[in-house]
């Protein structure tokens, strides 16, 4: 007998890190910026009675703040809903043939549930033994590539020169290199767009500008890039970004100094918080991100994530092959940083 069932889309969901509801917890567990955001988004003052209105559909004033911003046209810019948002519009609008699309076995694991979800074949190349993407194995026939960098959660940056290298080999498909973590120490694929009409560089102001709450993320691109995005946008949703929104994304990007500033506070943090955990006994690849990827050899990293959150200390633990020993820990306020150390400290090994 068959019922409405047989006919839904049946897909397994991409699970995000905790939001405990509990108080007086210290959060690394979901890369977020320790940091408020600049003193000039709290301070701007919205016209509420405009909530009335539908939003710019177009969000130009957003648009053409991060245009200015990176010192490109406005036509090469997409904004949406954070990028999530704007990767899975990207995977719709690009990754749309017959052929496997490329990401490492190791990476932000969001990208294989898009995958499921649109019904795209895709493939993982493994990281090699160090956690460093292969370049050479992007060099095959492929339905397109998209990867992090700096990558996730191992938090390794490569060079600019590799990402030209692997998007040199593939000028027939969409290359989307995702730069969620790229101003924390990594070196931007932003200065190719104009050399590579197939690249896309997708960015977050959940991590650097500590907006994850305002859900703000944009690509960009060649302006054919840009304006397929947009086609595929507009036969979606035309109202993705709220009128908040765009008014402080545009105004976080005055604020360089802020910027700069919370940004190297939170890499000062990492490094100091690195070399410690280094002389307990811990190993991490050199991060270049807001994060840490951590494992010790003799202390269980599951054991460490259940301790912690034991003692309201929450990190993120994957139970996957190749890296279920390891701890992604966001760095946050060298406070909490202190604590998460005396804690460390408190293991037995
Ligand atoms: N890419 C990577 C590599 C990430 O780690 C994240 C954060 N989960 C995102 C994209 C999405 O971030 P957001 O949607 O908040 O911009």
């Amino acid at each position: 007998m068959s019922t409405w069932e047989d006919n839904v889309r049946r897909v397994v969901p991409y699970v995000p890190g905790e939001q405990p509801k509990i108080k007086d917890i210290i959060k690394l567990n979901t890369n977020e910026n320790p940091y408020p955001p600049s003193p000039m988004v709290i301070n701007k003052q919205l016209e509420l009675k405009n909530l009335r209105l539908y939003p710019d559909d177009k969000a130009l004033v957003l648009v053409d703040a991060i245009a200015d911003y990176h010192k490109v046209d406005s036509a090469q810019v997409f904004v949406g809903v954070g990028s999530d948002d704007v990767l899975a519009m990207a995977f719709m609008t690009f990754f749309n043939s017959d052929k496997k699309i490329l990401f490492p076995d190791i990476t932000y694991s969001f990208y294989d549930v898009w995958a499921e979800l649109l019904g795209i074949p895709y493939r993982q190349p493994a990281l090699d033994e160090n956690f460093r993407l292969v370049k050479e194995d992007y060099y095959v026939e492929n339905g397109g590539i998209v990867f992090p960098n700096p990558n996730a959660p191992t938090s390794i940056a490569e060079p600019v020169s590799f990402v030209e290298d692997i998007v040199k080999h593939n000028k027939d498909v969409v290359v989307i290199v995702d730069e969620a973590y790229v101003d924390f120490g990594g070196e931007s694929a932003l200065s190719l767009i104009d050399k590579y009409d197939n690249l896309l560089v997708v960015r977050t102001y959940s991590k650097s500008r500590s907006m994850a709450g305002i859900r703000i993320g944009y690509a960009i691109g060649s302006k054919k890039l840009i304006k397929y995005m947009n086609d595929v946008k507009f036969s979606y949703n035309s109202y993705t970004m709220n009128m908040p929104s765009q008014i402080l994304g545009t105004e976080s990007l005055k604020d360089e100094a802020y910027f700069r500033e919370t940004v190297n506070k939170v890499i000062d943090t990492r490094e100091w918080f690195s070399k410690e955990i280094s002389e307990l006994g811990f190993k991490c690849p050199k991060s270049s991100t807001n994060f840490i990827f951590m494992t010790h050899d003799k202390i269980p990293a599951k054991e460490i994530f259940e301790k912690a959150r034991d003692n309201k200390i929450y990190v993120r633990y994957f139970n996957k092959p190749r890296i279920d020993n390891y701890l992604r820990v966001t760095i946050g306020t060298r406070e909490e940083m202190e604590i998460f150390l005396e804690f460390l400290k408190s293991l037995e090994a």
